[in-house]
Parts: structure tokens; C-alpha cells; sequence
């Protein structure tokens, strides 16, 4: 047995050059390892929390030094000693020295780290790859990816509302073909918009943010791009939608006031996907009304669910409590799953499970400030919901996670399995 002989967590820069947190740990074998949390923008309300320094002499007040001392002075001294393959039971014991029910003591980063490196160290301590100790001997199901190509909403400073557009290679026959059908597409989609005389420079997420006439455009574009890179629309490529009304929400109606196109009630904004499934080959809708707008989301379901999956993200913040809620209301058909929204490896396991008990799809998911880390490449194998969204097909933030999916594909050799959930 290993144990766990030292935790210590360092301040680094996330991709948006904001401060989050590194822990590093050590076990008595000789083992070491690291694990680096992300940091969302379009954050839901009801997500643990991330904890900040506040002070405006460093970095405008998003230093995370009280999170890094949490780690070192509160975490640390409790943990030596543990073994870190029990992973509920360190789980269990990071949430009750924080006490709050939304880590608002320690703050979900500290904790989110410091339990993403008990992982890690206890998959090096077990000799096995991060995917295989989490998932299993069965673990060989490659996600397909949801690729972020065109960026809109807070995530770029331009005139589409919607945040994000994807690309899902559903017709691919692995992940590694898959993965060149994203990237063909992405390159053919600038060389698109630089003939049209739009910016070709990049959001948050590495999707082009062009300043477009309409949200529409960006799904014309986009199944532009697929047909001039010799892909067939729907059938090779499907398109997937992150809206994240939540952003766009006022008051009691949606303002697409990026674009100029005007207000829309809850009712108008179902009405208005429906046409767009019609005219687009759209497979997933995430965050396509506001997180308080449960009503909505379960009137989008049931006219749309059948057709595509509908995905819950600010609704859910990977927390079980709102999932349970949204199974009993028919809410979504999907749930968004980010490992810092609700802040420990167990947790997020524990809404995986209510999503499989229900019959649900999930989506394993970055944050839009994300670090070189690949924790969450390893960690859509292990939970084998065959879907990963991971942002866009340049910026090496999001290219680790796919070149690391890359690697398990190959590392699984012939076991790999790459089936498309539409
Ligand atoms: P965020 O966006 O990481 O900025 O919250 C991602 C998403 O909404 O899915
Ligand atoms: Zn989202």
C-alpha cells in the first residue's frame, strides 16, 4: 500500500492568463504527481464555489493564494498518512472539513485539485493508465467530440449570441479520424471566412469569432465548411449547439442583443430551434434557455427530445440534487458534466451515475479557462458516455486533451471502440 507524504498547491496561469491552482503531491513510494483545475466564464449560479483572493493589487482581485494556503495549511496536514486509493473516502473527508454546501470555505479549486491528484496518485500507485484505474478493464470507449469551432456569447467580443457552435464527427470510424475531421473542417470553415472578408482570429475556446449578420449564419457557414472539406453534412458531421441562454437571459425574456436580433420569450426561443433542426443537421442543444427556466427546458424536451439531445449545463452544475429534480420533470435528455462545478472526482462520478440510472446521455466537458492538464481525456474513457466537448482544433489548452485521446486510442489498440451516440 502507498500512502500520501506530502500535498502542497502552487498559484499558475489558466489559458485566459487568470491565476487558478496546481496541486502537487507526493506518496511514499516515490511517487509524484500533479493535477490543475480549470475556471468557467458563463458560470452557473448554483456552481460550487471558486474560491478568489479579491484583492485588487494582484491580478484585478482573481489571485487564488487563500485557496493555495487552504491546500497547504487546512488540506494538506489531514490527508498524509491516507491511502490514496480511497478516493470516496478522501472525497468524504474534503467535504466535511469544508463543511459548506457549496465549498465556500476551501473553495471548490482547493478541493477539486487536491482530489484530481488523489486520483492520479492512486493510478500511478496502481501501476495503471489514469482511464484504466477509473473505468476499469472494460474502459476502452473513445468519446466522440463535440468541437467548438465558431465561438460567440462571453466567450468572444463579437455579434453572435450564441456561445458556441460544434462539430461531432458522428460518421467517423475512430477517434483518430474523427479528430481529422474536426480539424479539415475547422481549417476549410477559416478559409471560408477569410474569402467573405470576416476575422479569422480566435475566441476563448480556439472557434473562429467572426463578426456574423445573424446567429444563423454561423450553422450556414459551418455546414459550408463541412461540404468543401468533402464531408456530407449530418451523415459524416453533425452540428451541436451551446446557446448558454443563461448568459443572454433579462428579466423574463432572452436578449440577443449581440446580433441585433431583438427579444424572445421562453416560447419563442423553443420555436426558434425548431426551425432551425429543420434547417440544419443539429444532433444537441445545451443551455438553449436559462438555468432558472426549468419550465422552458422541460417544454423544449418535450417537443425536441426525441429528436435530439438536449443538454443541461448551468440547470444542472453536475450537482445531484438538480439532475434528481431534472429527471423527475423531464428537464433535459443530458447532462453537461464539469468536474469543477461540483468539485470532487466522487461527486461528478456519483451525477454519472444518476444519468445512467435515468438513461441519460453525458457529456464530459472543459471549462472555458482550461491548463495543459488532460485529467478530463482520461476521465470521458473511464466513465464511457462516448461524448467529450473540448473545444476547438488549435490552442494547446484544448489540443492536449485530444492529442492525450489520442494516445488511449492507440494504447487500447484493437479493444477501442468509437460509436457515435447519434
Ligand atoms: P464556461 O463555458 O466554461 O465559460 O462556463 C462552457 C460552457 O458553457 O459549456
Ligand atoms: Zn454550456
Amino acid at each position: 500500500m502507498s500512502r500520501i507524504s506530502s500535498i502542497s498547491a502552487q498559484e499558475i496561469l489558466d489559458s485566459r492568463g487568470n491565476p487558478t491552482i496546481r496541486v502537487h503531491l507526493a506518496l511514499d513510494d516515490g511517487g509524484r504527481v500533479s493535477a490543475s483545475v480549470p475556471s468557467g466564464a458563463s458560470t452557473g449560479e448554483n456552481e460550487a464555489v471558486e474560491l478568489r483572493d479579491g484583492d485588487t493589487s494582484r491580478y484585478g482581485g482573481k489571485g487564488v493564494r487563500k485557496a493555495v494556503a487552504n491546500v497547504n495549511e487546512v488540506i494538506a496536514p489531514k490527508l498524509i498518512g491516507h491511502d490514496p486509493v480511497r478516493q470516496a473516502e478522501i472525497d468524504g473527508l474534503l467535504m466535511a472539513l469544508d463543511g459548506t454546501p457549496n465549498k465556500a470555505r476551501l473553495g471548490a479549486n482547493a478541493i477539486l485539485g487536491v482530489s484530481m491528484a488523489v486520483a492520479r496518485a492512486a493510478a500511478q500507485a496502481s501501476r495503471l493508465p489514469l482511464y484504466a484505474y477509473l473505468g476499469g478493464p472494460c474502459a476502452t470507449r473513445l468519446p466522440v467530440p463535440m468541437m467548438n469551432i465558431l465561438n460567440g456569447g462571453k466567450h468572444a467580443a463579437n455579434s453572435v449570441d450564441f456561445q458556441e457552435f460544434m462539430v461531432m464527427p458522428v460518421g467517423a470510424p475512430s477517434f483518430a479520424e474523427a479528430l481529422r475531421y474536426g480539424a479539415e473542417t475547422f481549417h476549410t470553415l477559416g478559409k471560408i471566412l477569410a474569402k467573405k472578408g470576416y476575422a479569422t482570429s480566435v475566441g476563448d475556446e480556439g472557434g473562429f469569432a467572426p463578426n456574423l449578420k445573424s446567429n444563423e449564419e454561423a450553422c450556414e457557414l459551418i455546414v459550408e465548411a463541412i461540404r468543401a472539406a468533402g464531408y456530407t453534412p449530418g451523415k459524416d458531421i453533425a452540428i451541436a449547439m451551446d446557446p448558454a441562454a443563461s448568459s443572454f437571459h433579462e428579466g423574463d425574456s432572452y436578449n440577443l442583443a449581440k446580433s441585433g436580433q431583438g427579444r424572445k420569450s421562453s416560447d419563442e426561443m423553443v420555436a426558434l430551434y425548431a426551425r432551425w433542426l429543420d434547417a440544419y443537421p443539429i444532433v444537441s442543444i445545451e443551455d438553449g434557455l436559462d438555468e432558472n427556466d426549468w419550465a422552458g427546458f422541460a417544454k423544449q424536451n418535450a417537443a425536441q427530445g426525441a429528436r435530439i439531445q438536449i443538454v443541461g449545463d448551468d440547470i444542472f452544475v453536475t450537482n445531484t440534487a438538480f439532475i434528481r429534480r431534472g429527471i423527475a420533470e423531464k428537464t433535459a435528455n443530458a447532462v453537461l458534466i464539469k468536474l469543477n462545478q461540483i468539485g470532487t472526482v466522487t461527486e461528478t462520478i456519483q451525477a454519472i451515475g444518476l444519468c445512467r440510472q435515468a438513461g441519460w446521455n453525458y457529456v464530459i466537458s472543459h471549462r472555458s479557462g482550461e491548463t495543459e492538464d488532460t485529467f478530463m481525456a482520461d476521465f470521458a474513457v473511464a466513465m464511457a458516455g462516448g461524448q467529450i466537448k473540448t473545444g476547438s482544433l488549435c490552442r494547446s489548452e484544448r489540443i492536449a486533451k485530444y492529442n492525450r485521446l489520442l494516445e488511449i486510442e492507440r494504447e487500447l489498440g484493437t479493444a477501442a471502440v468509437f460509436q457515435s451516440p447519434f
